[in-house]
């Protein structure tokens, strides 16, 4: 799709999602220039999967946004991740809130992270499983640079977007649980759910971010 077609398409989402949702556009294998005119219909939020991507694009995309790692990332990968991302949704074990701690206390800054919850259980998915969250989230507060702002998650792949409404709703009980346990250094504000498929059903269920690949820039190349 050329950028104009892309710049149209982010407008109309933009026009449709109600105001209170973030949209993140997700990026994985499109081009800087495709990235650049999401950015020019409005979109603020960039996602991307992998470090080194990242570290190629962002410099070709000089408009002021937000990025995001929306995908695993390795602890070997932690300190490129920091030069290039903004923001961690898939924060999901110690090992690695720890490496990144280390790396940001050597510069002081602070990063915005999501916990990752494997909300489907599937055996093959990154993410804390929900029973663990409030451990996890006690333990993440012994690290003053990493700022908990909520959770992210991937639900399995819907047939149907109405299968993916439950995990929707179970997140959204585990994110208003969790804000009310007060938890030193945790603040529930993000919850990052739903995708091109069934973003809907995610705003439905209360989402407060949305991350679109397809819907913006059309099939996967
Ligand atoms: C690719 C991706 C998306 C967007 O997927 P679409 O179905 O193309 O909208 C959202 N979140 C994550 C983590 C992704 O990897």
């Amino acid at each position: 799709m050329g950028p104009e077609e892309i710049k149209r398409r982010c407008e109309e989402v933009l026009r449709k999602v109600p105001e209170h949702v973030t949209i993140l556009a997700a990026t994985k294998g499109r081009a800087s220039e495709e990235v650049r005119a999401a950015i020019a219909a409005g979109i603020a939020h960039i996602g991307e999967n992998y470090v080194q991507e990242a570290l190629s694009k962002r410099p070709k995309v000089p408009d002021p946004a937000t990025w995001h790692m929306i995908g695993r990332l390795q602890r070997n990968k932690a300190r490129k991740a920091l030069e290039v991302f903004d923001w961690v949704q898939t924060l999901d074990s110690l090992r690695l809130a720890e490496r990144l701690e280390r790396l940001l206390s050597q510069g002081g800054e602070e990063l915005p992270v999501l916990v990752e919850v494997n909300i489907g259980r599937e055996p093959q998915k990154a993410g804390v499983m929900p029973e663990q969250l409030p451990d996890f989230l006690r333990e993440l507060s012994r690290f003053p640079h990493l700022r908990v702002k909520g959770l992210m998650a991937i639900p399995p792949v819907p047939e149907d977007p109405e299968d993916s409404r439950p995990y929707f709703r179970e997140m959204r009980r585990l994110f208003e649980a969790l804000s009310r346990e007060g938890i030193p250094g945790v603040r529930m504000e993000v919850l990052s759910m739903g995708m091109s498929a069934d973003w809907e059903v995610a705003v439905d269920e209360g989402a407060t971010m949305i991350r679109l690949g397809t819907l913006l820039f059309g099939p996967r190349p």
